[in-house]
């Protein structure tokens, strides 16, 4: 019986704490999810792909668009290959025409010749 109001916030505390313990032994993340993921980081390379072929800066910064979209959609990483291939702040695809790529100090400086945002990125210790 969960007559008094007493009772029942001891129910309620209870259950959530059952909720909490079964959470922290069984799967954190669906499985759906993680194939979501899958798929979802397909379509960014994808898009990236197509954004390379195309000669319109247009195309290509919608291309950008739809990729971050899906990124911050399904809350997938941005793939390192990918992360220095299009501004941060305009969402311009890079490629020869959009960006200036100095190197500078022990880091590739890159500068997006559409808005003018300036990032660094250090050199990985492989090159
Ligand atoms: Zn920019």
């Amino acid at each position: 019986m969960l007559g008094t109001p007493a009772e029942s916030l001891v129910a309620w505390a209870s259950n959530g704490y059952i909720n909490r313990s079964t959470q922290q032994h069984g799967v954190r993340r669906p499985p759906e999810k993680q194939v979501q993921r899958k798929i979802a980081l397909e379509r960014i390379h994808t898009l990236f792909e197509q954004a390379s072929k195309t000669k319109d800066q247009k195309l290509a910064d919608r291309y950008v668009q739809l990729a971050r979209k899906i990124q911050t959609r399904l809350k997938v990483r941005m793939p390192a290959e990918l992360r220095y291939k299009y501004c941060k702040k305009c969402g311009s695809y890079w490629h020869q025409g959009t960006v200036r790529i100095r190197t500078r100090e022990g880091k590739v400086v890159f500068t997006c010749l559409v808005c003018k945002t300036i990032r660094r990125k250090p050199y990985s210790k492989r090159i």
